[in-house]
């Protein structure tokens, strides 16, 4: 998903907290699965049934089941995987959540290998290590403690595919667990955060418009419909809703960008220079934040296209037409604070601060889905998606000692 607005903010009712403390210890245990995952390639435009599969077989030998979705295309696949509690339960209890695609290493310049994972100075480099293979390895890695925990409730895995392109992957695992009647309590969605729980995020609405006029000859505009000029105008106002939120709220202060925000990011149209443009294609988003209706704003944008526009539009040629394509869409995660999954996040990191941010990650999903969920993972955001991206070892032994405790607190004698 976009890191593009990073840093938690800051404010009397937004207490900071403490980082967890960094150990210069032993190397993590989880380093040798972190690397398997890092050698797959699984750039989002890329099967990761590779990756699924080699997962899929581990947990096997430790006698898990996975379910594996998949979409039409077959080569992607979501793996939910469960660790019953002790008498056998594989109802309720708690997710470890991430999403096993990358971003692209394209155009980037590497000081090592992006898909063989290097240690350095402390770190591990190499693309997904931070985002977000290194809480996937972390949590498999503790397979067999959770098995030898006596646990009181199931802890389940699930890996997801084409987070990164918008949430896409996930929703078909959701449906599924929906549809085995699979409820677990609670979710916890191993995202970057450097190991401080993450309550809220804003949601992403991307769309596509496409706006059809009529070409013509240049000198002869009342002949056309030009289709550059009415996309001009939705754009500008989106921009004035922008404004608007901007200026008027609804805000929240403990979000980095503590508004609702919308642009236009791509824009083509027209074929030649003495051509009336046929059509103009454009691409928008608006990030809102959780306790804003998205259907209701783009409700507002669609309006504005079909009510005003259009009729204008028509008045000059019959062949006008506005046309709207969703192209990926995750919704809000506005955690509850006193949801069990919340306390017990925050009582494991020590951190009990109300961190909220302006990216979006799949507990928007899970939450919408009824299973409170909250952001909680080892690395820094700022080394997501970049060159030369890594993680601390310190914050990998810190997402261990973590897991470790929550396993503690899954177990029977905890839970008495
Ligand atoms: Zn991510």
């Amino acid at each position: 998903m976009s890191h593009e607005a990073e840093t938690v903010h800051r404010s009397s009712s937004c207490p900071p907290s403490q980082v967890p403390a960094s150990s210069a210890s032993p190397l993590p245990v989880s380093l040798p699965w972190i690397e398997r995952l890092v050698s797959i390639d699984t750039t989002s435009r890329l099967p990761n049934i590779g990756l699924i599969e080699t997962v899929r077989d581990a947990l096997a030998a430790l006698g898990i089941a996975s379910t594996l979705t998949r979409d039409e295309r077959g080569e992607w696949a979501n793996l939910f995987a469960t660790i019953p509690a002790h008498d056998g339960a594989t109802h309720g209890g708690v997710v470890l959540s991430g999403h096993t695609d990358v971003v692209p290493v394209d155009g980037q310049q590497w000081d090592s290998d992006p898909f063989k994972p290097e240690l350095r100075d402390g770190r591990l480099y190499g693309r997904g290590t931070c985002d977000m293979k290194g809480f996937i390895g972390a949590a498999l890695s503790l397979v067999p403690d959770m098995q030898a925990a006596k646990l009181a409730k199931p802890i389940h895995l699930a890996l997801s595919f084409d987070e990164e392109i918008g949430c896409a992957g996930a929703p078909l695992m959701i449906a599924d667990l929906q549809k085995r009647g699979v409820k677990p309590e609670g979710c916890i969605v191993g995202e970057p955060t450097s190991m401080r729980p993450i309550v809220a995020h804003k949601g992403i609405n991307v769309y596509r418009c496409c706006v059809r006029g009529h070409a013509a000859h240049s000198s002869l505009t009342p002949q056309g419909l030009n289709a550059i000029e009415y996309a001009a105008r939705l754009i500008c106002h989106i921009r004035d809703m922008a404004d608007a939120l901007r200026r008027d709220g609804p805000f929240d202060e403990c979000f980095d960008v503590p508004f609702t925000t919308a642009q236009t990011s791509t824009i083509e149209g027209g074929n030649a220079i003495n051509t009336v443009p046929a059509e103009c294609r454009f691409a928008f988003e608006f990030r809102n934040l959780p306790t804003l209706d998205a259907a209701d704003i783009f409700e507002r944008i669609e309006r504005y296209a079909h009510d005003t526009l259009l009729p204008q539009m028509r008045h000059e040629h019959p062949n006008a037409a506005i046309e709207f394509t969703r192209i990926a869409s995750a919704p809000g995660l506005d955690a509850a604070e006193q949801a069990a999954i919340t306390e017990l996040v925050r009582a494991l990191s020590s951190d009990h601060a109300t961190r909220k941010v302006a990216y979006g990650t799949e507990a928007g999903l899970f939450a919408r889905a009824g299973v409170p969920s909250v952001v909680c993972g080892p690395g820094d955001i700022q080394q997501a998606h970049r060159a030369n991206e890594y993680v601390e070892l310190s914050q990998l032994s810190a997402c261990e000692a973590f897991l470790h405790k929550f396993i503690r607190s899954m177990s029977v004698d905890a839970q008495r």
